[in-house]
């Protein structure tokens, strides 16, 4: 047999630590058994998917030293690698599924739904629909169909007992059928969900491991039940530990920056990156802490992993980046390392110096306007506040943590969208808008004096962006559990209907 492994990104928003986490251990496993490793794009998301974050996946996970052997750019025997591309596959499987009596067409109402949902809870059952729920009589269904109401297909799930199932890292897992819903596996827009496209594309790229995160195991039992209907062997489950914030909360973009991006444009190095990501969960045998990716190739073992939740830790990456950097670079190589590939290249400073040009008159203005660009945190604190704007602190933070809530949500970045979101915040703040500005200039770039704040966060990019609001609102003395809470509260009210910040 040979070892093929996948990870199978969704191309939304930016490239998130986590997803080359996975990757590498991926890699490592295939290598190490002289397989290959495939990336597949799982795009079925249409409203959330773009082209430009399937290219940051490439681009970060390449600038990670990351490699695969078939994808989508690189093509292959088993491809097309963009679930996109693949739609008649899964409608010619699910068409299969409905054949052989393991799928039926749905056609309750989203109001239907509810109602079922609403009677589970109310008779104290998980609110998983079960085909139970879900049937209708049968001329009910021919009706329906007969006037083209619209339907999706969904899976035959056991109403009852229990599901168990094997993880190479946890042994015997056991979940009980009765929280598992009659999963939806073709949408009505024909297009797959999850579910469906993630076995028919594992089977027919003949995955053999299937490395992925914990977050993913409750999905196993419906897989494992496609597999039976398929007829299929289901490839061996490995569910690596989730990456935890210091505080163990789930490493999400509202606590802490997650893009590969922030980490590029902070300025760590990526071989320094990678060995950290190699430390979550794993270690090497003689437990040393700086490695290569190649010493970490030749060491592996899966079976070494540990699952207590690993802590993806800035402070402990900061002080791994700088053992790499005096231990492994000559001054000449770190150099051009700053120059070459960091910030001080045209490239990256191209976009600022465009706006500085308009406000500098001699060369040497430019590096103190543009130190805010190329720096990571400010050095800012309550003074910066008290002295920059005529609003009272409590209004700043307001300002400040209402933004943040918005940028958490905002799915594209660029300065008009920015734009469009503060100028509606102030509004519904009922706040002028070059007031209600202030602190978030002092957030992003330490002071006032600087070009558009707009362009300025557009440059530094979202996650940046947002830890300098969050970093700005601990230099203004954090936002307490309590206190989070009456603002989320007033948030909520000025936005009826709008949802609360969204966990990634
Ligand atoms: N598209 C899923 C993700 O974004 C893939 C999960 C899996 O590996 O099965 O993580």
């Amino acid at each position: 047999m040979t070892v093929r492994t996948r990870i199978a990104p969704s191309p939304t928003g930016d490239p998130h630590v986590g997803t080359a986490y996975i990757a590498l251990f991926n890699l490592c496993f295939a290598r190490q058994h002289g397989g290959q490793f495939v990336l597949r794009i799982e795009d079925t998301d249409q409203q959330r998917s773009t082209a430009q974050s399937e290219q940051l996946i490439f681009d970060s996970l390449h600038w990670l030293g990351l490699d695969w052997d078939e994808g989508p750019d690189k093509g292959g025997p088993h491809g097309p690698y963009r679930q996109s591309e693949r739609g008649d596959i899964y409608r010619e499987y699910a068409r299969q599924l409905v054949d052989a009596g393991h799928a039926f067409h749905c056609y309750r109402t989203p109001e239907e739904l509810e109602v079922l949902r609403n009677s589970r809870r109310e008779a104290g059952l998980a609110t998983a629909l079960k085909p139970s729920d879900l049937a209708l009589p049968e001329a009910e269904v021919a009706k329906r169909e007969a006037e083209g109401a619209p339907s999706v297909i969904r899976m035959y799930v056991p109403e009852e007992g229990v599901c168990t199932f094997q993880d190479r890292l946890r042994g015997e897992i056991e979940i009980d059928w009765a929280q598992v819903d009659a999963q939806i596996l073709l949408k009505q827009d024909g297009m797959p969900t999850y579910h469906l496209a993630n076995v028919v594309d594992d089977h027919l790229m003949e995955i053999t491991h299937v490395i992925r995160g914990e977050e993913w195991i409750n999905s196993a039992p419906k897989h494992k039940l496609l597999y039976e209907y398929l007829g299929w062997e289901m490839p061996e489950l490995i569910h690596l530990p989730l990456l935890r914030n210091p505080d163990k909360s789930k490493l999400s973009k509202r606590k802490n920056p997650t893009s590969i991006l922030f980490y590029q444009r902070m300025g760590f190095m990526p071989e320094a990156l990678t060995n950290y990501l190699g430390r979550m969960g794993w270690s090497m045998p003689d437990e040393s802490e700086k490695f290569t990716l190649e010493q970490m190739l030749e060491a592996f073992d899966i079976d070494r992993v540990s699952l207590g939740g690993p802590v993806f830790d800035m402070e402990k990456l900061r002080w791994l980046n700088g053992c790499w950097i005096r231990e492994e670079l000559t001054t000449e190589e770190f150099a051009e390392r700053l120059i070459k590939n960091w910030s001080y290249n045209q490239e990256y400073l191209l976009p600022a110096l465009k706006h500085l040009q308009q406000r500098v008159e001699i060369y040497s203005d430019v590096a103190p306007a543009a130190c805010f660009l190329v720096s990571g945190m400010l050095e800012i604190d309550d003074e910066n506040f008290r002295q920059g704007s005529r609003l009272e602190l409590e209004k700043q933070r307001e300002i400040l943590q209402f933004s943040l809530w918005r940028m958490e949500d905002m799915l594209d970045w660029n300065r008009d969208l920015l734009f469009a979101m503060l100028k509606d915040l102030s509004e519904k703040m009922d706040i002028k808008l070059k007031d209600f500005l202030t602190p978030i200039f002092i957030a992003i770039a330490g002071s006032t004096s600087s070009f558009s704040v707009m362009d300025s966060m557009e440059i530094l990019g979202p996650d940046m962006s947002r830890a300098r609001l969050r970093h700005a609102l601990e230099a203004l003395g954090g936002v307490s559990k309590k206190a989070a809470k009456k603002l989320e509260k007033a948030y909520r009210k000025l936005d009826e209907g709008a949802s609360g910040p969204e966990e990634d």
